[in-house]
């Protein structure tokens, strides 16, 4: 572990980046130059910025860091999907995922080391919230996982579903985020990405008001507060209504359809009388609901849901006039699950 505390040069935005080269003498379109290496270019250090001069090299490498991360554990599904285990320089870990369909490359992205929220089919959560990401650490993770796609291949989407609440740490997720598509990113429109959450709404409204057209995906999980409270413990103090309603207010504000994931868990919240009680909740909303089977986690007391019992929550939603998809398992054979690398990991290192 190191008390290295060196900004990365990430953790800026493209007008810092031009503000810090202006202050050294330098003109501001050298940001562009230097954000093109480490986004296009995929270089990983300083000196193979060819085209940035020599002593502003040498400056950028006595002031900040390239990097925050190593690689500590890169294991590849056999549908192709690649889990990325990073550790910091503070000794914690966190985990990023790329998932490959036809046409799509998609990260999946951490924003916290744990998470404060304690769904507790979750295995992010099992162990609190240790800290949250910096923008850099966030940027990183796009950044290692796009180094891992051929020459002429490109991360095209992104989602922020990995560790941690990403609403609970909004304040250097849009910087991250809003950096991908600034000139000398990797050309990533806010379209393109897409933000998971518990369900935290006033950061909800929060993100309405910076007026980027993020893809919102709200975690719902339960039809009432009786079984979301059970299963969402933080909604004691929010209530489905408050949620629904700054979603109401985030698609108004954007016009980006909002989607909620529902993790089906068997026996718990996979009823038919449930998923009717959820469709008189959204009917009326343009909203888009994805079902989630549960992947299991070791030691928690939840199993999935049975294929019959899948399908007729899918058939009474499209019934109750919802709009539904069940998502595609990804990384089966690894511990792609949320969290459950990092978890193995940490179990299995000794405790000084
Ligand atoms: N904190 C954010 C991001 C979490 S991860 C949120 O709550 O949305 C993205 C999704 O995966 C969430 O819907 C989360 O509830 C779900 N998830 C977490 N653990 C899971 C598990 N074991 N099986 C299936 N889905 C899970």
């Amino acid at each position: 572990m190191t008390d290295n505390v060196r900004p990365l040069v990430t953790d800026l935005s493209r007008s810092a980046l031009a503000n810090w080269c202006e202050a050294f003498g330098q003109p501001a379109y050298r940001a562009d130059q230097i954000r093109r290496w480490f986004f296009g270019k995929r270089v990983d250090n300083f000196d193979a910025m060819h085209d940035v001069p020599a002593r502003l090299r040498l400056a950028l490498n006595e002031e900040f860091d390239f990097f925050a991360s190593r690689i500590v554990d890169h294991q590849v599904a056999t549908d192709r999907t690649e889990k990325l285990l990073l550790e910091l320089r503070d000794g914690q870990t966190v985990e990023c995922v790329l998932m490959r369909e036809t046409r799509r490359r998609t990260v999946c992205i951490s924003t916290q080391v744990g998470c404060a929220m304690g769904c507790v089919f979750c295995a992010s959560g099992l162990e609190g919230l240790k800290r949250n990401l910096s923008v850099g650490e966030i940027l990183e993770q796009i950044l290692r996982i796009d180094r891992l796609l051929p020459e002429n291949d490109r991360i095209t989407n992104v989602v922020v579903m990995g560790i941690g609440e990403p609403l609970h740490n909004l304040g250097n997720l849009l910087p991250a985020v809003d950096t991908l598509s600034d000139k000398g990113g990797l050309g990533l429109g806010a379209r393109r990405i897409t933000i998971s959450t518990v369900g935290l709404p006033e950061k909800i409204r929060e993100l309405a008001q910076h007026g980027k057209p993020y893809n919102l995906a709200v975690s719902l999980h339960a039809p009432n507060d009786k079984l979301r409270t059970e299963i969402v413990p933080v909604n004691a103090n929010i209530g489905v209504d408050a949620i629904l309603e700054a979603a109401d207010e985030y698609f108004e504000r954007t016009g980006r359809r909002v989607t909620y994931e529902y993790v089906l868990l068997g026996n718990v919240n996979d009823h038919p009388a449930h998923a009717r009680e959820l469709a008189s909740l959204l009917k009326m909303r343009n909203a888009h609901v994805n079902l989630i089977p549960m992947n299991l986690v070791d030691g928690l007391p939840f199993s999935d849901p049975s294929t019959p019992r899948t399908d007729e929550f899918v058939q009474t939603l499209q019934q109750g006039g919802v709009n539904v998809t069940v998502r595609k398992r990804k990384g089966a054979d690894i511990d792609a699950a949320c969290g459950q690398l990092r978890l193995a990991h940490e179990q299995t290192q000794p405790t000084i």
